[in-house]
């Protein structure tokens, strides 16, 4: 559980940070310097499924906790995977450093709204070391955050820009840049612990939940569950700005609230327009407000239903 993460062993160059030209070699090193890393070399790795549990504790706080998934090293494909990337890089990005470790959650740390992604992109979050920055994804995610309130720009740069998410934060399903961004069921399921620590940690100011695709929309459903709350039967069905009423673990409600993933298949389709997305993110704002969130468990939000057209294949891209 205390094995270090991949150590700087000099075998990469050392590359100029895009905000802070400081030098990093690629993966970064916990605690050298990358502008809001939570870790530092003294935080335990988890190693294994096992080691997930034991460490995403919700008693830790919201910055231990982001610290620890920030240097996981349990689903040993992912691993190897995002420091392959990083080692070898797009030739776009040749001349930056790689973050190549795990994405934690972005954002308010008391947020109204949580946007669920699928996992980070290679070549985006993988590289900046933010979710779903540096890639067309999050292009279109930040400028519809920043149309609904929910975000001081609308453009997401790279870590330490000073974009803050007033009243949102986002959070991958999975925290490791899968090969073809598709996880198996197993990786899935061992980096779940991370996620369930963090909602238990956010759950009491939640008043939505945005699922950025079917992938997030099933593993906030599984969330919800195996966090004592409670799913509607028949079981709500994923689409573009459907909406469910679910019981929250711990008391009161949560709205959830699909949307198409905003990847490069869905957006250059036009299966997902700009206007759709930033429907579905006032949409979530709104039902986010306080007299929502302490409504009771059950009534139909105003406006919505618990299901809505249109379904489809999730187009993931990353995130
Ligand atoms: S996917 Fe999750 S559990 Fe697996 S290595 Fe990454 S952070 Fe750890």
């Amino acid at each position: 559980m205390t094995t270090p993460s991949a150590p700087d062993d000099g075998r990469t160059p050392r590359l100029p940070h895009p905000g802070t030209g400081r030098p990093f070699p690629s993966p970064v090193p916990p605690g050298t310097g990358w502008p809001d890393d939570p870790a530092d070399a003294t935080t335990p790795v988890a190693v294994d499924a096992a080691s997930v549990v034991g460490l995403a504790d919700p008693g830790a706080g919201l910055a231990e906790l982001s610290a620890r998934v920030s240097v996981c090293r349990a689903c040993p494909r992912l691993v190897g995977w995002r420091e392959q990337v990083a080692v070898e890089k797009r030739r776009a990005f040749a001349a930056e450093p790689y973050w190549g470790r795990p994405s934690t959650g972005f954002g308010d740390p008391q947020p109204r709204v949580l946007v669920v992604g699928l996992a980070p992109a290679a070549n985006g979050a993988n590289r900046t070391g933010r979710v779903f920055t540096g890639d067309r994804s999050g292009e279109w995610l930040f400028e519809a955050l920043h149309a609904a309130g929910l975000a001081t720009s609308s453009e997401s740069r790279h870590a330490g820009d000073g974009l803050t998410l007033p009243g949102a934060r986002i959070v991958p399903a999975v925290r490791c840049a899968p090969p073809g961004n598709a996880p198996t069921p197993a990786e899935r399921d061992t980096c779940a612990p991370w996620l369930r620590a963090e909602a238990t940690l956010v759950w009491p100011t939640v008043g939505s939940v945005v699922a950025l695709g079917r992938f997030a929309w099933d593993a906030v459903l599984r969330l919800v569950r195996d966090s004592g709350g409670t799913v509607p039967r028949p079981v709500p069905r994923f689409g573009h700005a459907a909406e469910s009423v679910l019981a929250r673990p711990g008391g009161g409600r949560v709205v959830l609230v699909g949307s198409f993933h905003p990847s490069q298949q869905n957006t250059f389709t036009g299966r997902l327009t700009m206007p759709m997305l930033m429907a579905v993110l006032r949409r979530a704002a709104a039902l986010a407000t306080p007299d929502r969130v302490r409504g009771p468990v059950g009534d139909p939000p105003a406006g919505g239903a618990s299901s809505g057209p249109p379904t489809d294949p999730e187009g993931s891209g990353g995130t």
